[in-house]
């Protein structure tokens, strides 16, 4: 039987970075030992709580391939999967701790503790739950059930110090007299966090709890619970925090902290997941491009460091814009082709695409354009001047190269020698490119930069032959005619 892990969202929000890395690490550590990968919705905060959020959450994990093997929609022996559905046990939990003295009902106004509190601040002091209903005799009790007053059951802290042995952290000691008799149950008979977590990762027998550092404080509680249910507790990864490049906690301040965020800003799922897997972890040597196989072999809680990680934005784009390079050109297209739909842009009626069948012409636009993108939203411009027939030339394109006394004679000639090429390759298109340079006693790079123009309207492009070839032979000198036209009306 390998580990059973899980990870614990709670849908409250989005899925961020952080919790994504969290559920990444997880994963990666059942998939690494062949154990089981739960996915548990912790949604006892019916107010905050919202199935839009469950439905995103879902889907952010899909997105990134983070697949489970038990909870929402795949079900399993241990559920159900949503806590909101498992408050039953959370009530016949407190009722067992209560039973087995670990806990006792707590009769407490808000008012009172909120009074008490105050009272304390105002000397400066921290407060702590003064315990009034454990030292409660039996007929003050049986007064306040006689009326059914709203009681809370709070667990009784033993006074005992105790220790953990973090995954990453190490020994990790914490004395239960710095930790109040803290609320189990409500008096609405709603579960606190803390005992909610510990039950369902006692029901669902989970062996280790990865999860991040902002829960450290609270583990010394749920040991103390794993405790009094008789349950062994799990093994405790607490992950460091991700801070922004500022060393701040990382947040909307830093720009996006959703991960579907990054999906609709052009980043592939495969980079995303390689570049989150080196937040905070080291396969032990220099590697940077690691496959999902790769990292699954390599990842141990061993390889997680103590300090906190830096999202660094530069890094996730050069890590994208490696994944589009290596990308299978039709995987490429794919992913691109949505975005080139939405902007307009394909298919275009209106150009006569010259190669058939469409998709293979697609394919090596993609493919010529790759190396020049960090995102796939940037295909869509990148792409633009080969998908409609309107060129906008830039103005810093114009003036340093469609400036050059006598160009239009240049352009008309080649022009005319393109127009009967046959076949319309690469190695034809460079010769007459150059050979019509020479002719004309000008430099071959004066005619390659404004026929980049003329085609283009762009300064930059990928190499200008291939650019031709893909837009075939009468859309290139139907552009090439446009700019001698124009240069003739100018003079
Ligand atoms: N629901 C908790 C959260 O979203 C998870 C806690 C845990 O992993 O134990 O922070």
């Amino acid at each position: 039987m390998g580990p059973r892990v899980r990870f614990a969202p709670s849908p409250t929000g989005y899925l961020h970075v952080g919790g994504a890395r969290t559920a990444l690490f997880t994963w990666l550590y059942a998939r690494r030992h062949g154990g089981t990968f739960v996915l548990r919705i912790e949604d006892t905060d019916v107010e905050r709580s919202s199935t839009d959020m469950v439905a995103g959450i879902l889907d952010g994990l899909r997105w990134l391939g983070l697949d489970w093997d038990e909870g929402p929609e795949a079900g399993g022996p241990h559920g159900p999967y949503f806590q909101s559905e498992r408050l039953v046990r959370y009530r016949a939990a407190a009722a067992r701790l209560v039973a087995g003295g670990h806990a006792y009902y707590c009769y407490c106004s808000t008012e009172r503790l909120r009074d008490e509190r105050e009272k304390a601040e105002q000397c400066g002091e921290a407060w702590q739950y003064d315990r009034a209903c454990l030292a409660l005799p039996p007929e003050r009790i049986a007064k306040l059930e006689a009326v059914a007053a709203p009681r809370a059951i709070r667990f009784k802290v033993p006074a005992t110090r105790t220790a953990f042995d973090d995954a990453i952290h190490g020994r990790i000691e914490f004395d239960p007299r710095g930790i109040e008799d803290f609320v189990v149950l409500r008096s609405d008979k709603y579960p606190t966090y803390h005992l909610s977590v510990v039950v369902d990762d006692v029901d669902m027998a989970i062996s280790h709890v990865i999860r991040g550092d902002d829960h450290l404080s609270n583990t010394p509680k749920h040991i103390l619970l794993f405790e009094a249910l008789g349950a062994t507790s799990p093994v405790f990864a607490h992950v460091p925090l991700i801070l922004g490049a500022d060393k701040k906690r990382l947040s909307k301040r830093h720009g996006a902290t959703s991960v579907t965020e990054y999906r609709r800003q052009g980043y592939l799922p495969g980079a995303m997941v390689n570049f989150l897997a080196l937040l905070g972890w080291s396969p032990g040597d220099d590697r940077e491009l690691m496959s999902v196989t790769e990292l699954i072999e390599s990842f141990s809680l061993e390889g997680i460091g103590g300090g906190n990680a830096v999202f660094n934005t530069e890094k996730l784009d050069w890590m994208n814009g490696q994944y589009i390079a290596r990308l299978p050109v039709e995987e490429l297209t794919a992913a691109v082709a949505p975005l080139l739909i939405d902007a307009g842009l394909w298919p275009n009626v209106g150009v006569d695409l010259q190669v058939r069948p469409a998709d293979a012409w697609l394919h090596r636009l993609v493919d010529l354009l790759r190396p020049r993108a960090k995102r796939l939203t940037e295909f869509v411009d990148l792409a633009r001047p080969f998908l409609t027939d309107t060129v906008e030339y830039e103005p810093e394109a114009v003036d340093q190269h469609l400036s050059v006394p006598g160009l239009g004679g240049h352009v008309a000639a080649l022009a005319a020698t393109l127009r009967t090429l046959d076949p319309f390759d690469e190695p034809r298109v460079e010769a007459a490119v150059r050979g019509t340079a020479a002719e004309r006693g000008i430099k071959a790079g004066v005619l390659i930069h404004a026929t980049r123009v003329a085609v283009t309207g762009r300064l930059a492009s990928p190499g200008l032959f291939e650019v031709l070839v893909l837009l075939g032979r009468e859309r290139t000198v139907e552009r090439l005619e446009r700019v001698v036209n124009l240069l003739a009306t100018r003079t």
